[in-house]
């Protein structure tokens, strides 16, 4: 049998963690230190093609803009690579994800792309003040990890803002659903025990916008991380160079997590055929006990069992609002 064998044939296949990645260079953590790779041509064809819409796919050398937007390799990939002579490395296979965080790839509705891999759990991260929380967008991102049926972590930080037994009466909802909250002060280092507990031995995603308190939170988890605060927007860059890469830090007690900005790297897309009721669990015990059945979008419909359960105040009217809104919410 005809053997084609090339240099990369008989090199060693190593796996790695994908930390971080900036124009078509991966940095690849290997247990020891992190070696920066670059992507093979045969895994780049492999990946890009069968995401495309196959109605209209055309076997065609994709161009390089395409294929950034489309990349096949996302950070918390695990990867085999090649250490090649140089220092760095080729990646030659991803593995199968556990899980993973998608979005659009822009402009190509047809096409996704996956923000992060294998992720143990996702941290909605809201300032108690400064600035307020905005609980309709938590709602949006609680639906989003139910979707995606990745583990919530609610955390509510800078604490040392406002009245504590005020903010346990705002987030009781949260609670009495049974979502995870940590409540959480940089400032006075109240609840950073607990955070650093949570994000142990995971993979975490922080999701939260600018300016809420993400960097100094882990910061105050991770001392010597060194994250710089109180950035100007990282959406708008506006007087600062900044990026909007998205970089994997490793904890020292075991776990690793992704710092977001929000919103864009987390929007729910494609659920056009799931009741969202679904995505809302204090509404699930509900499903199926409204007088349209499947047809009811519990908003005006006569006998419906879950606007029944707001009306008796079993789901929290806020929710339920929220719950409303999901359909024609405006990306921001
Ligand atoms: P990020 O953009 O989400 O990473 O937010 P930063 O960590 O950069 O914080 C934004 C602003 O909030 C900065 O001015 C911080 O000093 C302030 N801040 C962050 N955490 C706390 C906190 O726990 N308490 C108070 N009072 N201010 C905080
Ligand atoms: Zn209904």
């Amino acid at each position: 049998m005809l053997r084609h064998s090339t240099a990369g044939d008989v090199r060693e296949r190593r796996q790695g963690l994908v930390m971080r990645k900036s124009q078509g260079a991966y940095v690849v953590d290997r247990g020891t230190d992190t070696i920066l790779c670059a992507i093979s041509n045969k895994l780049r064809k492999q990946l890009v093609y069968p995401i495309a819409d196959p109605a209209s796919l055309r076997r065609r050398v994709v161009a390089v803009d395409e294929i950034r937007a489309v990349d096949p390799i996302a950070i918390g990939d695990v990867v085999e690579y090649v250490d090649g002579s140089d220092g760095t490395g080729q990646i030659l296979d991803v593995l199968p994800r556990a899980n993973k965080l998608v979005r659009r790839a822009a402009g190509r509705k047809l096409l996704e792309q996956v923000i992060v891999a294998n992720i143990d759990r996702v941290v909605l991260v809201f300032a108690a003040a400064e600035p307020a929380p905005y609980w309709a967008l938590l709602d949006r991102y609680l639906a989003t990890v139910e979707l995606h049926e990745l583990s919530p972590l609610i955390c509510i930080t800078k604490i040392d803002l406002v009245d504590r037994a005020d903010l346990e009466d705002e987030v009781r909802d949260y609670e009495r659903i049974g979502y995870p909250i940590v409540l959480t002060s940089a400032a006075t280092g109240e609840g950073i025990a607990a955070m650093r507990d949570a994000l142990r031995d995971r993979t975490s995603v922080l999701v939260g916008k600018s300016g809420v308190g993400k960097s100094s939170l882990l910061n105050a988890v991770e001392p010597g991380l060194g994250l710089r605060v109180g950035e100007v927007s990282k959406w708008t860059g506006k007087g600062r160079h900044t990026t909007t890469q998205l970089e994997m830090f490793r904890l020292g007690d075991g776990g690793a997590v992704v710092d977001t900005p929000g919103m864009r790297e987390f929007a729910i897309w494609d659920i056009s055929e799931v009741d969202l009721a679904h995505l809302f669990p204090e509404m699930r015990p509900f499903l199926g006990q409204c007088r349209f059945g499947a047809s009811c979008a519990h908003d005006r419909e006569p006998g419906c069992a879950i606007k029944a359960a707001v009306e008796r105040g079993e789901i929290s009217e806020r929710r339920y609002l929220s719950f409303l809104r999901l359909n024609d919410w405006e990306e921001e």
